[in-house]
């Protein structure tokens, strides 16, 4: 697909014509921007078996203590473009005492800003080792990273899946969702639940409630440390833990066949919520940790 022409602003004649030749090319700008190039004729930029530079290009701060990033592959090139599927991962390597470690990271997606580019949601932690690496990064700042690893492939065809993130464990389910809703021929309804301690933490909060207007997701916020919070139109956040019963709740009104249960937060909150899962006779090869 070509890059579309963009109109004059003189071309827009005000009287509301449908549809509005503006509207027809940042529509169309949309789908180029997003098409997935033919992986024949491009080269993707990161590699799962050798380390590659990106560049700091933007910080964000976004909920407590977590930021938005932006990096860019350092060589412009028309045959090069940045593959991974949604929910997949990045490692970082970053120096420490003489040697390197790393840690793990999800793109999630936003606006592109071009083809060689990711952006990911980082959780900065007191104390910790990638944390104070990240806290001193500053713009046009290079890193090394690797991947994309991972190997959760969507089900295009399934009738519902229910996600449930603990904190910076919405960033693959975020990814999985977007995907899914951007598909139009999908049919399944997708529920979200959200843990987080306080609002102030609440990660994506702006952008699932955007997502929340397509007609399949929809989503709840629980918190647990939370004595007041102050809802958007027709958000549901509830000021209390995620319990067991909201789990058989949401299966009591659902058929468990032909759906998927996706989680994403610590080693012990996967374990739990797995746990309330298959206690709702759900079989354990319709879940699937990250
Ligand atoms: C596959 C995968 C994908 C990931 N994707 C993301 C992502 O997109 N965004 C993101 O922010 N993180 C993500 N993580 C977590 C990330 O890899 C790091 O573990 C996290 O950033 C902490 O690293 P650190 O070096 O700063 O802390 P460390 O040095 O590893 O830990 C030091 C201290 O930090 C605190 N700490 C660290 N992690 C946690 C935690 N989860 N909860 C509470 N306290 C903690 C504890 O006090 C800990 O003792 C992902 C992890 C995996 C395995």
């Amino acid at each position: 697909m070509e890059p579309p022409l963009k109109p004059n602003e003189s071309d827009c004649c005000n009287s509301g014509c449908n549809p509005c030749i503006l509207d027809v090319y940042e529509d169309q700008l949309k789908k180029y921007l997003n098409q997935e190039p033919n992986r024949s004729h491009a080269t993707n930029c990161i590699s799962e078996t050798a380390y590659t530079t990106f560049r700091l290009v933007g910080i964000e701060a976004h909920a407590q203590n977590t930021f938005i990033y932006t990096f860019e592959h350092i060589n412009a090139s028309n045959n090069l473009h940045l593959f991974y599927k949604p929910g997949q991962h990045f490692l970082i390597k970053a120096p420490r005492n003489g040697t390197y470690f790393t840690r793990a990271y999800t793109p999630i997606p936003t606006e592109k800003i071009n083809h060689l580019t990711f952006t990911i949601l980082i959780k900065l932690y007191k104390d910790g080792a990638m944390s104070n690496f990240f806290r001193k990064l500053k713009a046009n700042d290079d890193t090394l990273w690797r991947g994309p690893y991972g190997d959760y492939n969507i089900n295009y065809n399934l009738g519902h899946m229910l996600l449930i993130a603990q904190g910076t464990g919405i960033a693959p389910l975020y990814a999985i969702i977007h995907k899914i809703i951007q598909n139009e021929n999908c049919e399944t309804f997708l529920h979200l639940f959200l843990c987080c301690k306080k609002e102030d933490d609440i990660p994506l909060r702006n952008e699932l409630y955007r997502l929340s207007s397509y007609w399949n997701f929809s989503y709840e916020i629980f918190l647990s440390q939370a004595t007041d919070v102050k809802c958007k139109y027709n958000e549901t956040v509830h000021i209390f833990r995620l319990s067991s019963n909201n789990i058989k709740s949401y299966f009591n009104n659902i058929s468990v066949d032909n759906n998927q249960i996706l989680i994403c937060g610590s080693e012990m909150f996967n374990k739990d919520i797995s746990q309330a899962v298959l206690d709702c006779n759900v079989d354990s090869t319709k879940i699937v940790p990250f």
